[in-house]
């Protein structure tokens, strides 16, 4: 995988008010701060609501100035770091970023201390395979949502999603294509960034690609030309001149379907050409993004690895020689294990008191396969086609279908940060990095459901959950 600076954009905007010595914050706390020359470093303003944005709201209302930003002492049981647990741990948050994490020291004097006895900190969780402009297929099928809910509406909704999945332990997203509804999530984005609406941090594909014809929504006369849930591409110019123009619109990376069910019965096929895929990598790769595919077919899944994609997005076909392919290119894998228990439920299947489907076990199987070849395992479960705020469920997946709860927590931070190439700001608790921690009541270590029980979220280092 080549290096993606620009994987950094969605995470830009506060570093950009650090430089110019401003926190983040609320445009009404952008005004407020406004009134004086706006020249002086100001303290962080956090959510209203908490005991850090009480003192410092009144600090900025005072007119307070040259002080230092805030400093938050954190008390949990235990840390995880993104790699290890650590009993005895104290961490220390100054203004938007974790000053040190270890053994209790010195609390820095006028620092606000948050006790969390018997609970785990943790980073904040990175979601891979989001739709936040989706909602669950069993309330209203995706082709009704692509052909027949207004924009305003989807954003509408979209808008409570950031909130529930934020609330949720998931402090950034990777949201994998905004299924028809444009460049919604490069607004929703912004609109995150300035502090607008709580959410995650977003990394966004904006429309995704497809090959012309293979998509949908389906089902309307041949006459009609049908809107479509992704862009059309085709040709090595096509996809050259769609690549560069979603870049332009400001997609952090392309998204594209290496294969669709489109095939005479119906059944997945390869979409785009390798040579084609070829091209979109590398006018991708040139403007320092990286391409994810969505494939489930062998043919597949090996024209995208071959092509240089980051990551692969269900894979449901995978092979001993695909995997292996995988684990030579560094390839990642999203297994997106809870969209297909999803629908299968939707489906009819009652889980807990009928057979597992053949589907299910198949997915079982070849996910397991993908661990035991040594995979770089991604967790991104396809949210949106289940209810946003309910992510942990494909942490509880990937533990039932045999891998371990640790490892499994090291997907949601540690390695989707490493995959995503933003590990130099979230994914850990370790100096320097983005004050983006959670803390659930348990260890999660040894028992995933804790990720359920979240008693805190905090991000940039202001407190949205207590
Ligand atoms: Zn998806």
């Amino acid at each position: 995988m080549a290096i993606y600076p620009t994987m950094r954009s969605p995470l830009l905007p506060s570093l950009v008010l650090l430089v110019a010595g401003l926190p983040l914050m609320t445009p009404n706390r952008i005004s407020a701060v406004l009134e004086g020359d706006g020249s002086s470093p100001l303290p962080q303003v956090a959510s209203p609501d908490t005991p850090v944005a009480r003192a410092t709201s009144s600090q900025v209302n005072s007119g307070v100035r040259e002080q230092a930003p805030p400093v938050t002492v954190l008390q949990p049981a235990r840390v995880f770091d993104g790699e290890t647990m650590h009993t005895g741990w104290v961490v220390v948050v100054r203004g938007e970023r974790i000053e040190s994490a270890g053994p209790a020291a010195a609390t820095p004097a006028g620092a606000h201390v948050v006790a969390l006895p018997g609970l785990t900190l943790l980073p904040g969780l990175i979601e891979g395979h989001s739709h936040l402009l989706l909602h669950p297929y069993n309330e209203t099928s995706w082709n009704d949502q692509v052909a027949r809910e207004p924009l305003a509406y989807r954003v509408a909704r979209a808008v409570n999603h950031a909130r529930d999945t934020l609330m949720a332990g998931i402090t950034t997203v990777r949201d994998l294509g905004s299924e028809g509804a444009g460049y919604a999530d490069v607004g929703l984005k912004r609109a995150i960034d300035e502090g607008v609406i709580p959410g995650p941090r977003m990394l966004v594909a904006g429309p995704a690609m497809v090959v012309s014809g293979s998509y949908g929504p389906k089902g309307y006369a041949p006459e009609w030309t049908v809107p479509q849930g992704a862009e059309e591409a085709s040709g090595l110019d096509g996809v050259m001149r769609v690549a560069r123009d979603q870049i332009g619109r400001g997609a952090d990376f392309i998204k594209v379907y290496a294969d669709y069910r489109y095939g005479p019965n119906g059944e997945a096929r390869p979409t785009f050409t390798l040579d084609e895929l070829r091209r979109i990598v590398e006018v991708a790769q040139s403007s320092g993004r990286p391409v994810v595919a969505h494939a489930s077919t062998v043919e597949g899944m090996r024209r995208a690895i071959q092509a240089g994609v980051a990551t692969i997005e269900h894979g449901d076909s995978g092979t001993a020689e695909i995997w292996k392919l995988m684990v030579e290119r560094t390839v990642g894998f999203c297994p997106t294990l809870a969209a297909g228990d999803a629908t299968s439920q939707y489906a009819g299947w009652k889980k807990g008191s009928a057979p597992e489907p053949s589907r299910v076990t198949a997915k079982r199987v070849s996910f397991k396969a993908a661990l035991d070849a040594g995979v770089t395992i991604c967790f991104g479960g396809d949210v949106g086609v289940y209810a946003h705020g309910d992510n942990v469920r494909e942490l509880e997946l990937m533990v039932d279908y045999g891998m371990r709860p640790a490892d499994a927590l090291k997907s949601a931070t540690s390695v989707n940060a490493r995959l995503f190439h933003v590990d130099d700001r979230v994914g850990a608790v370790k100096p320097g990095l983005l004050a983006d921690v959670i803390a659930v009541e348990g260890d999660p270590t040894q028992d995933i459901g804790a990720l359920r029980r979240v008693k805190l979220v905090m991000k940039g280092g202001m407190i949205y959950r207590r």
